[in-house]
């Protein structure tokens, strides 16, 4: 029988991720229907009567699963590069927040809208964030054609009254499952300390009624677990779960300063850590132990936090340092080999967001998020082993088309659906207003 499909796309190798399926894929050949992978596997074993609207051939390529960035503040590239290299209370309390301040809805949709084309520029399909003006987010991402976790962040210090809780249930109801199922969302206290018990207790409450999954920051630095310690006698974590919060879906970003306990708590839970090395490195948060963390059953993705902490959101950079971070931290080599990271920041990240089960593999039936990597770089030559080349010499340049939804982002380097000129220059204009000055 004849099978309709919207591409055929036959690339050099493919890393499908999949249950069952081989690590790499030589000659490779993609079926896509709607947003949906149809066939995937080696072109010698393809289906015979296919008929394909769309043939697209990538003799150069590999195909993997589109990146998961699990934790990013996307609309903070507009503070990238102002305030680096201090001590983080000082960046925080003299850059940041009074930058925020200023912030409007049109410059989050503005900022990440940039912060989208460069994770589809670095291979990157799904991201969850967390910040304010989220209808601007959201909009970025509906019409940037990437794939996003949306979530207003709350605290109780910023909101006494908790009449934010209404708003940010309201952002979460209206945007779930718009764009095509591209936009899904979740409650998102900032901190534990950052918002009272009570106040978490209620969005917790609120995340049950409704069905929704909770992202937040936790034992992101020594500080923040001697400020649980003192007042509440008990670690972030463990706080955390006895507020409820690990009984609905929840995503952690950065867990630094966890203990064994803590870990088996969280594991027991099922709760979902995302691993924000860059960002632990740079603000010197500390070194998250993710070897012992997936040892203990933790589903543990990757992040790149947001870009004034990073100061990139380059996932491909971002895979590298977690895998290097692990081997230095326990000075052991075979700590997080390649094959594994490259897991955590496809298939595991995904699993950390609510559908994740449809994404991050190649396979039938998933959605078809991928990103197809360029092999003719220097760097990328000779070939002993394609998931090597991947993880540890690849670069975000050599990333040459991304597909996400069965439909393609970016092709031959080039935003399909976003005007990448128009985009800087708002941004160097917004960012500049931001932190006072006139002109770049
Ligand atoms: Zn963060």
């Amino acid at each position: 029988m004849l099978m309709k499909v919207d591409y055929s796309i036959r690339c050099r190798a493919m890393v499908p991720m999949a249950e069952g399926a081989p690590d790499v894929v030589r000659d490779a050949l993609i079926l896509i229907r709607g947003n949906k992978v149809e066939w995937a596997g080696a072109a010698k074993d393809a289906p015979v009567d296919v008929s394909a609207a769309n043939v697209v051939n990538m003799p150069h390529a590999y195909a993997i699963p589109g990146f998961v960035n699990t934790h990013t503040h996307a609309a903070m590239v507009l503070m990238r590069g102002f305030g680096d290299d201090l001590a983080l209370q000082e960046w925080l309390t003299t850059k940041i927040f009074p930058t925020e301040e200023g912030l409007t809805g049109d410059d989050v949709y503005w900022g990440t809208l940039l912060a989208s084309i460069e994770m589809i520029k670095s291979g990157c399909t799904s991201f969850a964030d967390m910040y304010f003006f989220m209808e601007g987010a959201a909009q970025a991402v509906a019409d940037s054609g990437i794939r996003a976790t949306l979530a207003r962040s709350v605290s109780s210090i910023s909101d006494p009254n908790a009449e934010k809780l209404k708003e940010s249930l309201e952002f979460c109801l209206r945007w779930n499952g718009v764009a095509d199922g591209r936009i899904t969302t979740m409650m998102s206290p900032h901190s534990l300390y950052t918002c009272s018990p009570y106040y978490v207790r209620r969005l917790v409450n609120l995340a049950k009624e409704n069905g929704l999954g909770i992202h937040t920051h936790l034992a992101e630095t020594k500080r923040e677990e001697q400020y649980a310690m003192e007042n509440f006698g008990m670690s972030t974590a463990r706080k955390m779960d006895e507020l409820g919060l690990f009984d609905v879906k929840a995503l952690v970003a950065h867990c630094v300063w966890l203990s064994d306990e803590d870990m088996g708590i969280m594991a027991e839970k099922g709760v979902c850590v995302a691993h924000n090395p860059g960002s632990n490195m740079k603000i010197a948060s500390g070194i998250a132990r993710v070897t012992d963390m997936r040892k203990k059953g933790l589903t543990v993705g990757i992040g790149t936090d947001g870009a004034a902490s990073n100061n990139n959101l380059d996932m491909l950079e971002e895979m590298r340092l977690a895998t290097l971070l692990a081997k230095v931290s326990t000075l052991d080599p075979t700590a997080l080999p390649a094959r594994e990271t490259l897991k955590m920041a496809t298939l595991d990240g995904a699993k950390c967001l609510p559908g994740g089960d449809t994404i991050g593999a190649i396979a039938h039936g998933m959605k078809a998020d991928i990103a197809f990597i360029d092999t003719r770089a220097e760097h990328m030559c000779p070939e002993h082993d394609v998931i090597s080349n991947i993880v540890y010499a690849a670069s975000a340049a050599d990333v040459d088309t991304v597909f996400v939804d069965g439909k393609p982002v970016m092709q031959g380097r080039r935003m399909l659906y976003v005007d990448e000129q128009e985009v800087k220059r708002q941004c160097a204009e917004r960012a500049a207003r931001l932190v006072g000055r006139s002109k770049v």
